[in-house]
């Protein structure tokens, strides 16, 4: 299969000068799961920005479908049209895309754009908003929505849009366990469909259950690795060396036991 995506020796600082991505390789193929993983701080979020060409940048290159992306090549109207109708980015904060008055119209938004009658529009919105459990929220202002629902609703929007490719920062971050998980399976079915997925997480046992192919983003803005999710998670010294994994030091009684574990959400202490 091709490369749908391809980033080649890129760096990226904000503002010429807070470093965010360094000599950063990495391809995508069409149909592909990748998780890219790394502390706080380490680029994932930025190098999801440039995938989808909301930064351009300082040096190295972005193909998209082995075209490069710039500044200047996006305006040629073909490229520009097709990569945003191509990829639909879900980002961790939903406040960032959501703007329209109410809930459906947020979600007749991306359709409109991609001028869908508006009958097929309303039907593939009604459809997204029943595929969420979100019906009871259709007319509501988008500013009267909890957190989570928030969540719900921008990632509804994206679902609208069907794209071929979906960029998801942090997919479980303000979301319920319950909607944790069927999110989660939803996203396994998306991509047993054919769709291209490129996601972030610092939590490992999403890379556990999705098995994506992975690369992980050191706090040196470099990607250290790459390889199959239980490559990654069974190479322990290595998730050490890049503080994914700590140990612990526990108490039983009067002997002490040490043991290694990972920032796992349903771990406890
Ligand atoms: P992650 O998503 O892995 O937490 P980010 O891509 O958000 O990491 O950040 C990478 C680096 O770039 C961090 O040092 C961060 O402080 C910095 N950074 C991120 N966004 C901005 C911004 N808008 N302005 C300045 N620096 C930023
Ligand atoms: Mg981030």
């Amino acid at each position: 299969m091709e490369d749908i995506i391809s980033l080649k020796n890129i760096d990226y600082s904000y503002y010429g000068k807070i470093p965010a991505l360094k000599n950063i390789n990495l391809s995508v193929r069409k149909g592909e799961m990748v998780a890219i993983i790394g502390l706080n701080g380490s680029g994932k979020s930025t190098l999801l920005h440039i995938i989808n060409a909301l930064l351009f940048p300082d040096s190295g290159e972005f193909l998209f479908n082995g075209n490069p992306v710039s500044e200047k090549s996006l305006n040629d109207k073909n490229l520009g049209i097709k990569l945003r109708q191509s990829m639909g980015y879900i980002f961790q904060n939903p406040e960032i895309q959501l703007f329209c008055p109410t809930v459906f119209d947020e979600l007749l938004f991306a359709p409109l754009q991609l001028n869908m009658p508006i009958e097929d529009a309303e039907e593939r919105a009604e459809q997204t908003l029943s595929l969420l459990g979100i019906e009871y929220l259709k007319d509501r202002p988008v500013l009267m929505l909890s957190g989570g629902e928030k969540k719900k609703v921008a990632i509804a929007s994206v679902l609208t849009m069907n794209p071929d490719i979906l960029l998801i920062d942090e997919p479980l971050s303000s979301l319920d366990p319950k909607t944790q998980t069927f999110f989660i399976d939803l996203l396994i079915e998306l991509n047993h469909a054919g769709k291209t997925i490129v996601f972030t997480t610092h939590h490992l046992d999403l890379i556990d259950h999705l098995q994506p192919r992975v690369a992980v983003l050191s706090e040196e803005h470099t990607i250290q690795k790459t390889g199959t999710a239980s490559e990654i998670l069974n190479d322990e010294e290595f998730l050490i060396s890049v503080n994914l994994i700590h140990e612990h030091v526990h108490k039983h009684e009067n002997e002490v036991h040490r043991h290694y574990h990972s920032h796992y959400i349903f771990h406890k202490h």
